[in-house]
Formats: structure tokens, C-alpha cells, sequence
């Protein structure tokens, strides 16, 4: 038993701490405070609110269902209804799949892949040795089997080392996707070049904000997010968009593409296409190397889980 001092101590301390529990449970649980609502105070008999807090068996608060409306959606502001992410595995490095990627090449075939001649997909040619892939040149470009929309696409390079030739004629190569809108890959290290046409340029748009180049035969990567044009009938109602993260460096910031890149002479438009298609990497006859390639299909917000 402690003296009448210590006991009186205790209770004024547990009166403190209800005040401030009871202040904390009337703002935002996860704003720290928060304005108070512009409303007299809720007499001290009130029954809880039957639409308020929703709790998990523990008794934890995991959400609400009278908070203020999301505009635009239809949810509102925390609320409990409102369908949680799926839950995948992150690859144990950036650069390696996650879970719910689908990879393109994991170092040992090239069976997502092929040659794309007269209408036919033929088995792709290019060489696979020790976990990656080159491209024989004259052979032809690849493009996935697959065909994609929206997507985020990762895959890594190596330039030919020691680099031969000059500007566009040194380790050019690209990602195109769609087969019609291209990521440049070019040997950009102290290596000229017209600005975009540069390694990891939207070719014949836009140079990349930065020169992230690495050595040649060093690997490097591509992480793309790339958003496919949207048509109605022949309109173009929403441009392709691409964000572009070179070697860890974001290069490209969901710029619009003006169209086809491929157009030299006349500006850059769209016509309209599919909403998903294969993407190729171009052979360009020089010997650049790939690997590790996985794309992700891109989906909204509030999935169902
Ligand atoms: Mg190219």
C-alpha cells in the first residue's frame, strides 16, 4: 500500500491521461490532432455512433464509414468498406520480380519471344548464353509473345565492349512498344549523338532529363511504365504516356508522346491500334545483350482482392 501522497498522485495522473486518451479519439487517428469539428459537443450521455469506428476482432480500429466523401469516388475518407491492395511478394532486390510479374526471360530461353515475319511468329534467333541473350545481327527484332497494354516493364542491357562506332552506330538497339513507340537503347557513354536519339530517349521526341549511362558492358536497367494510347473509333482520346527510371535514375516523368516514333519527316501522330500488343526490342545490327526482362500489367485503383 503506498501513502495517502502516492495514492492521490495516481489518481490525478489517471485523470490527466483520460483527458488526453479522451482528446486523442476525437481527431484523426493518424493526423496527430486535427481541427475540431465546427458542431457543439456531443452531450456526455450520447450513445456511440452506429456508423462510426469498425473494428477487428482485437478491437483495433480498422476503419470508419461516416467520414467525409472522397470526391470522385466512392469511397470515403478511411473507410472500412473499401477494398484493401492485393498482397504480393516484392522481388528480394528492385530489380527482381515480384510475385505477380510475368517474366519474359529469366536467363534461359527466349520461348517468350520470336521473330515476327510475314504475319508468323517464328522462334527467336538471337543468342542465349550464360543467363542472358544477344542480338544476332540481321536476324530481326523480337517481340514478346504476349501482348500488352498498360504495363510496367523492367529489363537490363549491356552495351558490346569494347564499344565499335560512332553516334547511332554504337550499340543501338531499343524497346519498342506496341511496335510503334520506342525507348531508345544506344551506347550513350561519352558517345555523341543527336539529344533524342540518346540512350533512353523517346526517339525523336524527347532526350532523357538526365545521361545515365554506364560503361560499356556494364549492366544497366530499364524500369518503364508505360500507359498505351487510348482510342474511340479513330480518335485519340488519351496519348501514350512513359516514365522512364534509368539505372535507378528517373529519366522521364509520364511525358505524352506526340505518336509513332519511327517518323522522321513529318510530325509525330497517332493512328489508331489495338488496345494491347506485343513489344519488341530492335535489332539494329549491333551485338547488345539482354536480361532479367519481367512486365507487369497495370490495373486501377480499388481492385477487388
Ligand atoms: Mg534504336
Amino acid at each position: 500500500m503506498g501513502t495517502w501522497l502516492e495514492q492521490s498522485s495516481a489518481i490525478w495522473i489517471a485523470a490527466v491521461l483520460a483527458l488526453i486518451f479522451g482528446a486523442a479519439l476525437q481527431a484523426d487517428p493518424d493526423q496527430g490532432g486535427g481541427a475540431a469539428p465546427a458542431q457543439a459537443p456531443a452531450p456526455a450521455t450520447q450513445k456511440p455512433d452506429p456508423a462510426g469506428p469498425v473494428r477487428d476482432a482485437n478491437g483495433a480500429v480498422i476503419g470508419f464509414t461516416s467520414m467525409a466523401e472522397i470526391p470522385g469516388t466512392p469511397w470515403r475518407i478511411h473507410d472500412a468498406a473499401r477494398p484493401h491492395p492485393r498482397v504480393i511478394t516484392p522481388g528480394s532486390t528492385a530489380s527482381a520480380p515480384p510475385s505477380d510479374a510475368i517474366v519474359l526471360f529469366d536467363g534461359k530461353d527466349l520461348s517468350k519471344f520470336a521473330h515476327s515475319k510475314g504475319g508468323q511468329l517464328l522462334d527467336a534467333q538471337w543468342a542465349v548464353r550464360d543467363g542472358y541473350f544477344e542480338v544476332v545481327p540481321k536476324t530481326g527484332g523480337i517481340v514478346s509473345r504476349d501482348k500488352f497494354g498498360d504495363v510496367q516493364l523492367h529489363l537490363e542491357f549491356a552495351m558490346p565492349n569494347p564499344g565499335r562506332g560512332a553516334s547511332q552506330d554504337r550499340g543501338n538497339s531499343g524497346v519498342i512498344f506496341m511496335g510503334f513507340y520506342e525507348i531508345q537503347v544506344l551506347d550513350s557513354f561519352e558517345n555523341l549523338t543527336y539529344a533524342d536519339g540518346q540512350a533512353a530517349s523517346i526517339y525523336g521526341e524527347y532526350p532523357p532529363l538526365v545521361n545515365a549511362a554506364r560503361k560499356p558492358g556494364e549492366w544497366q536497367t530499364y524500369d518503364i511504365v508505360f500507359e498505351a494510347p487510348k482510342f474511340k473509333g479513330t480518335t485519340l482520346v488519351t496519348p501514350a504516356y512513359a516514365t522512364v527510371i534509368w539505372n535507378g535514375v528517373l529519366v522521364h516523368h509520364r511525358r505524352a508522346l506526340m505518336g509513332r516514333t519511327s517518323a522522321t519527316m513529318t510530325v509525330h501522330g497517332y493512328t489508331p491500334h489495338d488496345a494491347e500488343l506485343p513489344f519488341s526490342l530492335q535489332d539494329h545490327s549491333h551485338p547488345v545483350r539482354f536480361r532479367n526482362i519481367w512486365v507487369r500489367r497495370l490495373t486501377g485503383y480499388d481492385q477487388p482482392e
